[in-house]
């Protein structure tokens, strides 16, 4: 996606060489009529797919999803990371190895909002190593829901997310691949 590609390359920087920061437009502040367009850019790849729920997990998956939702008339879920008191204690329970964080959280989905025969979209900001978009996969597994597609916004193509997700028989669609970082640059996939 063009203007995807256009908004990382000139307001994206490189932390460590290694993590992308889009906080102008996706992980902070949010572009919503850019959003928008992302929106319906993945409905256009998923048209033909059957979907009655978006998933995502808290918290940065959050506002991308809401709008991709709009796009297909459905709810969203979002997994949550801190279970409080408020959660219910019927859950389905997923552990995640976090690649900016580099700890092990758990994940939680009440088992009220996700069923047999729901047919799901997963929706994130970013795939690197799959940790995430697994442990979301899991959930889905666990409750019998079938998992139809994984629509993400940034996948760094130099790291084994796709390859992990795809192993498990799932399709990714990535608005934006990055190869890899050069000297403080994102270098994009043409
Ligand atoms: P994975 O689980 O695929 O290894 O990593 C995906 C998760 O890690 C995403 O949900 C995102 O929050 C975070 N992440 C991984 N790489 C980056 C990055 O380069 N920039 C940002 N902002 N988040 C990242």
């Amino acid at each position: 996606m063009q203007l995807l590609k256009d908004k990382i390359r000139n307001e994206g920087t490189v932390i460590d060489g290694k993590i992308l920061k889009v906080d102008s437009f996706l992980n902070h502040q949010m572009d919503i009529q850019f959003f928008n367009e992302m929106g319906k850019e993945f409905k256009k790849r998923f048209q033909d797919t059957e979907i009655n729920k978006i998933i995502t997990i808290e918290a940065s998956g959050i506002g991308i999803a809401c709008i991709v939702a709009q796009y297909f008339d459905v709810p969203v879920v979002f997994a949550k990371k801190h279970g409080g008191t408020n959660m219910s204690t019927n859950v389905y329970e997923s552990k995640v190895y976090s690649f900016t964080k580099d700890h092990y959280y758990t994940i939680k989905i009440a088992k009220d909002y996700i069923k047999e025969e729901d047919k799901i979209l997963i929706i994130d900001d970013f795939l690197a190593n799959g940790n995430a978009l697994k442990g979301l996969i899991d959930i889905c597994n666990q409750a019998g829901a079938k998992v139809q597609g994984a629509g993400i916004v940034i996948e760094k193509g130099f790291q084994n997310g796709r390859k992990v997700i795809e192993k498990l028989g799932i399709r990714v669609e990535s608005l934006a691949i990055i190869e890899g970082f050069e000297d403080g640059k994102v270098i994009l996939n043409e």
